[in-house]
């Protein structure tokens, strides 16, 4: 891609906006404009980049910047503007930071979607391969943009990285030499309009592919696994249900990797991460690092030691015999299903935050039997009320101190308070760790009040 002497506007100036700005001050450009919609003073960093030569429209998105553009660079969190839309129908070329990235970038690429689990599963993977001795950069949410490896990457080197369906959107020719899907459930619906074109902008990674490339896909997801009859690819599967003819399967409480031969890796008892999600996290984990060369008593080793992400159903600490968990990172309807369905004990629930335009009905039939209490927080209570309605009781609070304290009062010894909200923080946050990190101050100072009071 030839970006000398081009005007490229770099939508958003965040992380990876300012990485994408770092990359391209180094290739000659004519002109360079960051154009976000916050004003310049909450942006951090507009006067040093300034310095630098990049130029700052902020406060709304112009179009006419835009038209002004020879290639357009958006940030992940950047929503599809129509502005954006439209000149792209005209013909203007609007890229993601992961496509400019992936025309510079020297490496093998394990690209990792799905709507939940990929940043426990890249993070996994990096750590296996890492121990194998094997050059390993982990990029995406969980660690740097991907643009911020183009200069120390080699083509020995693997690079795992995480991709969101916004990433993907504005991808042309980036493909990964191996691609994982984890999971499709409805998510992101206030950018992507509708289900349908969430689905098609994740499935890019797929068809990006050649047919030499190795795809590593859900068996158990219907609509992922149809798309294997769509073309021919190197495939490989994982299941918690079936036997798979190549890949990773459940059987007699132990997972099994069939590649060449059949061989046990690890007993499921040995995976210290809760919930069967989390087991096929674990399955697509083994069958991509195996196949990238990773031997498996290195695998076992380190799944077996692999305890998880902070704010992924994370035990904050007991109290009384009541579990906290912060899984503040459950902002679907699905995650959170799955988060109830992890524990065999009575759960106190909290939901609530900013609504994404998901449905929150399939919530109903999960909770139900599982949920002696749910307590609700955020813009979203209202839309989440009459969909619990019924199912077990329910309450409002105004702040997490009283969400805390609530959720200690409807629990007996020997329950569990999970914070698994299938919301954004952001009505409330900066961001889910924000939340979850104040969820656990909560805790811990419910723990010393009830000391003091002599109660625990
Ligand atoms: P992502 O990076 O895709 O958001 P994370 O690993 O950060 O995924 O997990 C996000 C949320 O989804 C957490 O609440 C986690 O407990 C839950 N989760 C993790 N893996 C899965 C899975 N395979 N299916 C459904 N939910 C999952």
């Amino acid at each position: 891609m030839e970006l000398k002497n081009k005007n490229i506007v770099v939508v958003g100036f965040g992380k990876t906006g300012q990485a994408v700005c770092d990359f391209l001050l180094e290739k000659e450009v004519a002109s360079l404009t960051v154009s976000d919609k916050k004003p310049e003073t909450q942006l951090e960093g507009v006067a040093d980049y300034r310095k630098k030569g990049v130029n700052f429209d902020t406060g709304r998105h112009r179009p006419e910047l835009f038209l002004s553009a020879d290639l357009i660079v958006v940030s992940p969190g950047v929503p599809p503007l129509p502005e954006i839309l439209e000149v792209r129908k005209g013909g203007i070329k609007v890229i993601s930071e992961i496509e400019l990235a992936y025309q510079f970038l020297q490496g093998r690429i394990i690209g990792v979607t799905g709507s939940n689990g990929k940043s426990t599963t890249v993070t996994l993977v990096h750590d296996i391969l890492k121990n194998s001795g094997l050059k390993v950069h982990l990029t995406g949410n969980i660690g740097k943009p991907l643009i911020s490896f183009v200069k120390k990457s080699r083509p020995n080197h693997f690079i795992i990285t995480e991709l969101s369906s916004f990433q993907l959107e504005f991808t042309e020719k980036f493909r990964a030499e191996m691609a994982v899907i984890l999971n499709i459930s409805e998510n992101h619906l206030d950018w992507h309009q509708t289900y349908a074109s969430y689905i098609s902008a994740k499935k890019k990674l797929f068809q990006q592919q050649l047919a030499t490339d190795i795809a590593v896909l859900n068996r158990d997801d219907p609509i992922l696994w149809s798309w294997r009859k769509e073309k021919k690819i190197e495939l490989y599967a994982f299941s918690r249900k079936h036997s798979v003819p190549r890949g990773c399967y459940l059987k007699d409480s132990t997972i099994w990797l069939k590649l060449e031969e059949e061989l046990p890796v690890i007993k499921t008892k040995e995976v210290k991460l809760r919930g069967g999600h989390n087991l096929e996290n674990v399955m697509a984990a083994v069958v991509v690092s195996s196949l990238a060369g990773a031997d498996l008593p290195v695998i076992k080793q380190t799944v077996k030691n692999f305890r998880g992400l902070e704010h992924r159903l994370e035990e904050v600490r007991t109290i009384n015999r009541v579990l906290f968990v912060n899984d503040s990172k459950a902002t679907t309807v699905a995650a959170t299903i799955r988060a109830v369905q992890s524990f065999n004990r009575p759960i106190v629930l909290i939901l609530g935050g900013r609504d994404k335009g998901g449905d929150f009905s399939p919530l109903r039939r999960a909770l139900k039997n599982k949920v002696k209490k749910v307590l609700l927080i955020g813009e979203a209570k209202e839309k989440i009320k009459p969909v619990i309605g019924g199912i077990c009781p329910v309450e409002e609070a105004g702040s997490f101190r009283e969400l805390v304290e609530k959720g200690y009062q409807a629990a007996s010894p020997g329950d569990v308070v999970l914070l698994a909200p299938a919301c954004t923080s952001w009505d409330m946050f900066r961001n889910f760790e924000e939340r979850g990190r104040l969820f656990k101050k909560e805790v811990n100072n419910l723990a010393r009040k009830l000391v003091k009071r002599g109660k625990s």
